[in-house]
């Protein structure tokens, strides 16, 4: 097996929140969650990136995609249509890849985020974008 935390927690050798599992993907909570909802759901097999992901892993990449409307409506955070015409609710999904994507753990995993405002630390530090353009 990879020396890699995620691997370890697929296979049950590290303890994690699981909140799905099945055959393929694994989904988990952020042990530093930066809102009241954030899973993280990994393929159970060793991907590193999203860099190295390509045709044979569509199928993949979709039913992780897929998954996510279930999992966030379980938790409160679908969008959600109010009397007044406006929207309330959601959630935000992430893959970070590689260093500039600020990728820390090398198995691929998408983020998950709801339940609230998502705090700044996830959004692209764009005042330093510019000042390098
Ligand atoms: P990345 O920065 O690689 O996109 O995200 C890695 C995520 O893994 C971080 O949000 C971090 O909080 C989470 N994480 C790191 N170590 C552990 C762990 O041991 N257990 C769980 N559940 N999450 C972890
Ligand atoms: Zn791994």
């Amino acid at each position: 097996m990879e020396d890699c935390l995620f691997c370890k927690i697929a296979a049950n050798l590290v303890p994690a929140d699981k909140v799905f599992e099945n055959d393929e993907l694994l989904v988990f909570k952020d042990i530093y969650p930066a809102a009241p909802v954030h899973f993280l759901i990994i393929p159970k097999v060793h991907i590193s990136t999203l860099s190295d992901c390509r045709g044979r892993d569509t199928g993949m990449l979709g039913r992780m995609l897929a998954l996510v409307p279930l999992l966030t409506a379980g938790h409160g955070c679908e969008v959600k249509m109010e009397v007044d015409g406006s929207r309330s609710g959601g959630f935000k999904t992430l893959i970070n890849t590689g260093p500039d994507g600020g990728q820390e753990i090398y198995h691929l995993h998408m983020h998950v985020i709801g339940g609230g405002r998502i705090r700044g630390a996830m959004k692209v530090e764009t005042a330093a974008l510019q000042q390098q353009a």
